[in-house]
């Protein structure tokens, strides 16, 4: 008897005990897959036949660029406003994949770790200005490539166009080169002299008496044997205009000083190695390798060995040099349509997530030369009114094909704090193609009051 009612006890016991803990392992499961279930491609309320149904998405002005109407997904009824945000956007098949429908899903759908599922549907502004793309998708003309601006003192991307584009709201699959790529965010490319910026940081605090040193180029310098070429015979020259005119026997003979794993050392702690967070989007990190002989150390600090870099990360390396030094957080997404999700927005974005790239000593000196390119050699009347840093580049990509042509740089002028971007692939001389392409963009900014 005694037993009996012992094991009734026990049973009695035992039943809530299992519900409960059925309960508990329930609630984990379901805070753990809760994203996950809500947003699953078999929610017939979010998507309908694999496409996004719910949540509509603006440009930082409130122009409509994708909004669901009856249950179908729409998008600017401009093509070319179309196609000039179809990589910030993505498009309705979903092979964009950094795109907001494929990359900002959770809040689009309107969900949030409070409330879970908010009606289903939420409003996305992104810090994107449509107008302000569709100029630079413009400027690009046939070239493949990328352009970004972004304000350097908050962070937000204001423009973020890749080419070749595609028309987002066309099921068909789109010909061309890596149409779906976003180049700012995913493509690396060889930086040629833009990574010159790198090499002269590292020689402004590595090497003293840089800034006294003369150096001599005859058009060529001979390194273990062979001839690393300048573009021109500069003859004798200080590091200011060996920088400004983009000197490569100048340049290997500082590398050569510094040694590759200095240079790389200085490619690792200045970003350019590592991938960028973009409100969750992480970018493609660029890559170095060591060099085997002086003539590799050379080409590494000219730019031109294997060296790789994604425009993410040198936009946000001249964005911390504009801003004294410090990297600013990227942001793609300005706001949300409720109360509540703005508010956590607004919450995540309180105080200072920037992050020290270089010493305030040494923006300041590289500001002052990247100011001093412009005035000595790009000329001031191409970027009339701009008050512009930069650094071009023309990285020779090898064959019978045109170099790559960049440029990047920033306004030093506080009412419009702008650092940029521009890559254009086999578009020849960076200063030229790259550069008139910046200065369309900029002055369009400048103008659209940004
Ligand atoms: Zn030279």
């Amino acid at each position: 008897m005694v037993i009996k009612m012992r094991k009734r006890r026990i049973a009695l016991l035992l039943i809530p005990a299992l519900i409960i803990s059925g309960l508990a392992v329930f609630f984990v499961r379901y805070a753990e897959n809760r994203q996950a279930w809500a947003m699953s491609v078999y929610n017939r309320g979010i998507y309908s036949s694999g496409q996004l149904i719910t949540g509509n998405i603006y440009d930082r002005n409130g122009i409509m660029l994708s909004k669901v109407e009856d249950g179908v997904r729409r998008f600017a009824s401009d093509e070319t406003i179309r196609r000039a945000t179809a990589h910030a956007t993505g498009d309705i098949n979903g092979n964009i994949g950094t795109g907001a429908l494929k990359a900002f899903t959770s809040e689009l759908v309107g969900y949030n770790i409070i409330t879970g599922i908010n009606n289903g549907r939420s409003d996305l502004y992104l810090t994107i200005d449509s107008e302000l793309n569709r100029t630079a998708y413009e400027a690009l003309g046939g070239y493949s490539g990328t352009v970004a601006v972004v304000n350097y003192k908050t962070g937000e991307i204001l423009c973020m166009v890749s080419t070749p584009s595609c028309d987002p709201v066309s099921s068909e699959t789109a010909e061309g080169d890596g149409v779906y790529l976003n180049r700012f965010l995913s493509a690396s490319y060889t930086p040629g002299s833009v990574f010159k910026i790198i090499t002269l940081i590292a020689a402004l605090e590595e090497i003293p008496d840089i800034m006294e040193r003369e150096f001599a180029c005859n058009g060529s310098v001979e390194i273990d044997g062979e001839a690393v070429n300048c573009h021109s015979v500069h003859g004798t020259l200080k590091i200011e205009d060996a920088f400004a005119q983009s000197c490569n026997c100048a340049f290997a003979e500082i590398a050569i000083e510094l040694g590759d794993d200095t240079i790389i050392e200085y490619a690792e702690s200045l970003g350019l190695t590592s991938s960028v967070d973009i409100d969750g989007i992480q970018t493609a990190s660029g890559s170095f390798d060591t060099a085997e002989n002086d003539r590799y150390t050379a080409w590494l600090g000219i730019g031109q060995y294997r060296d790789l870099v994604n425009p993410a990360s040198m936009l946000r390396l001249v964005s911390a040099i504009a801003n004294g030094g410090a990297a600013p957080e990227f942001r793609l997404i300005s706001g949300q349509g409720t109360a509540l999700l703005s508010f956590i927005d607004a919450m995540e974005h309180r105080g200072d997530r920037s992050e020290r790239l270089v010493s305030s000593a040494t923006s300041e000196q590289m500001t002052a030369m990247m100011d001093y390119n412009v005035y000595s050699n790009y000329g001031d009347g191409n970027f009339p009114g701009l008050e512009l840093c930069a650094k071009s580049g023309t990285a020779e990509v090898g064959g019978d094909k045109a170099p790559h042509s960049w440029f990047v740089g920033f306004i030093t002028n506080e009412e419009y704090p702008l650092a940029f971007v521009v890559v254009s692939e086999n578009g020849g001389s960076g200063a030229g193609t790259a550069g008139r392409i910046a200065n369309t963009v900029l002055q369009s900014a400048i103008a659209g009051g940004e």
